[in-house]
């Protein structure tokens, strides 16, 4: 049957032909609608992990019990659960075990554009990467053929516009003649102890070896033979922009890039005048061919940084730019919380006592964003408490009360209790404020170990962030209402002059939370033109629903959009003149 479907619905319609039996994640752009397709199938055990370490063991002992198993995560997931990575290929796998890395060029939701090819060949295992949606789905299935015939975990990488975009599929049954998982046991392949991993070590580089001799006659990597005075060794997306711009070069498309088939890169190199790599960030199958001796052009034409582009491309090769349809005529919109986002009030708060906000990543990363402004540092999931703990360390005491970590409720549990362990164990006196929306929401709305319910909705145990922020050694936990600016301000004022570790909880709902009853709309909020003086106070928390109104030749007026407003009450608070007041209804 033909279908058009996304990457990654693609993919999870391959687990589910693959016979997968478990899958586990944790959401992040651009991977995250994989878990979410997956839920479709109900063959499959799908759940989301706090981190993607524990996804990945998850995976690992799914594997083990001869099961096959799906693990997803974007590319800076992948260094999280690098530590499980780089063992478990040496332990290999029993039932077919396949790591997904959605890599982000051009930084579309990400913090950094690594280019996890890298991670493949740094832990010897296999990694394919598909250049449209029927291979995504084509590729998920290899992938556990190879995982099982070679022994190895195997890697599939795709990038933004594969994940997102569509394409038509052709799907078929899912396999039935899969072996039962049921407990196994074989401690010299799965104990890791010196003596055992040395011997493994000899398996894994053998293992890579015979990988690499049998890619020239795996089909997924291929020669295109056209003109022969050009030939271009392309991958993933970048394959479809080569054939738009240049088609009639030659092409040998790689859909196994690691190992590559270095055979058939010198067949191909033999039989094309001028070879080229054309291939996003890094030069990394550009300097492998290098390595062979082959002459080859390529990040000499094409830049290191961002993504590649059918125009970047026509430039880099010297060829005059396509004609551009024109864009629309759009308002500029940055990236903004949403009226009514319970981070607002704190972020507020925290830049008028111009505090030192060691941030995190989450939706409440905006905090930076003018006129919030209150965020000076922010580098990967759960660091914001560490790095709190450290730079107390080193500034003069007089400073030491002006750090603040603040830090999401799901990213508190990804990664952030292990830098509160840190910091209550070392006596790193510091205030952290635990942004408690109950939900993963930036990714989209996604459950987490403290929102109470599964991936597949079913109710559960929710973890209690003040017990456990106890439970960890805080003496200090209190819970505020991110949403009430007096007390806000009270609460951090209080908790940052304590000269000891602290942590307060934030408790309002994300109002985009898709459970009933979690969220409830207040009132909607109205300006009364007469008594706003134009003082622009309102606008200092950035509400989207808070509009202005120029006025002729006076300061102008503020306005609230009836469809935004949420009814949060925050920008009431702000007005000294009693300009903004529930409306009568709504
Ligand atoms: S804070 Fe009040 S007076 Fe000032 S602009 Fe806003 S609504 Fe008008
Ligand atoms: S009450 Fe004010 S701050 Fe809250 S959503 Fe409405 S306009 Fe925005």
């Amino acid at each position: 049957m033909k279908e058009t479907l996304s990457g990654n619905e693609a993919i999870a319609r391959g687990a589910y032909e693959a016979g997968v039996k478990v899958a586990s994640a944790y959401p992040g752009t651009p991977s995250t609608e994989i878990l979410e397709n997956i839920v479709r199938y109900p063959e499959i055990n799908a759940s989301w992990a706090p981190n993607e370490k524990v996804a990945l063991e998850v995976g690992i002992g799914a594997s083990f019990g001869g099961g096959r198993a799906i693990v997803a995560m974007k590319h800076v997931g992948v260094n999280v659960a690098a530590d499980p990575l780089f063992t478990l290929s040496y332990t290999g796998v029993k039932g077919g075990l396949l790591l997904i890395t959605a890599d982000d060029p051009e930084l579309h939701s990400s913090q950094n554009e690594q280019d996890n090819r890298h991670y493949a060949r740094f832990a010897k295992v296999p990694m394919l990467e598909p250049s449209d949606s029927q291979e995504c789905l084509d590729f998920t299935k290899l992938a556990f053929e190879i995982s099982e015939r070679y022994d190895t975990p195997v890697m599939l990488r795709t990038t933004t516009r594969i994940s997102h975009g569509k394409s038509v599929v052709e799907t078929s049954a899912p396999v039935t003649d899969l072996p039962q998982p049921h407990l196994m046991r074989d401690p010299a392949k799965y104990v890791m102890l010196p003596g055992n991993a040395r011997k493994r070590h000899f398996v894994v580089e053998q293992r890579m070896s015979d990988l690499a001799k049998d890619a020239a006659t795996l089909p997924v990597n291929r020669i295109e033979m056209r003109d022969a005075s050009m030939g271009i060794i392309t991958s993933g997306v970048s394959y479809h922009y080569v054939r738009e711009v240049l088609p009639e070069a030659s092409v040998l498309k790689l859909g196994l890039v690691h190992p590559l088939p270095l055979d058939l890169i010198r067949e191909f190199a033999g039989k094309v005048e001028t070879l080229y790599v054309v291939e996003e960030l890094d030069p990394f199958i550009e300097e492998q061919v290098k390595a062979l001796g082959i002459a080859v052009k390529g990040k000499e034409l094409l830049s290191l940084c961002g993504e590649l582009t059918p125009g970047r491309l026509r430039q880099g090769f010297g060829l005059p730019a396509a004609q551009q349809m024109a864009a629309e005529d759009l308002p500029g919109r940055p990236p903004n919380m949403c009226p009514g986002c319970p981070h607002r009030g704190v972020f507020y708060t925290l830049n008028r006592m111009k505090a030192y906000v060691s941030g995190d990543i989450g939706c409440y990363t905006l905090g930076f964003m003018p006129p919030l402004s209150a965020m000076d540092t922010c580098v990967c999931m759960g660091a914001s408490i560490g790095m709190a703990s450290g730079v107390v360390k080193v500034i003069p005491e007089e400073e030491r009360s002006k750090v603040v970590a603040v830090i999401g409720d799901s990213t508190f549990l990804h990664t952030g209790v292990n830098g509160l362990m840190d910091m209550v164990y070392n006596k790193a006196a510091s205030t952290v404020i635990i942004l408690d929306n109950r939900i993963t929401a930036m990714t989209g709305r996604q459950e987490n170990p403290a929102s109470g319910h599964t991936l597949m909705d079913d109710p559960t145990f929710s973890v209690d962030l003040h017990m456990l922020c106890k439970a960890v050694g805080v003496q200090h936990v209190r819970t505020m209402n991110p949403l009430d600016l007096a007390e806000c301000e009270k609460v951090i004022t209080e908790e940052m002059a304590r000269p000891e570790v602290s942590v307060i909880i934030t408790n309002k709902p994300c109002v985009l939370i898709k459970r009933e009853g979690v969220f409830k709309k207040g009132p909607c909020y109205v300006v009364d033109p007469l008594s706003c003086t134009g003082c622009r106070a309102c606008l200092k928390i950035g509400c989207p629903a808070i509009q202005w109104l120029p006025g002729e030749g006076k300061k102008g007026i503020a306005h609230i959009d009836a469809l935004l407003c949420t009814g949060c009450d925050v920008c009431r608070q702000l007005c000294k003149f009693s300009a903004i007041g529930e409306a009568n209804e709504r």
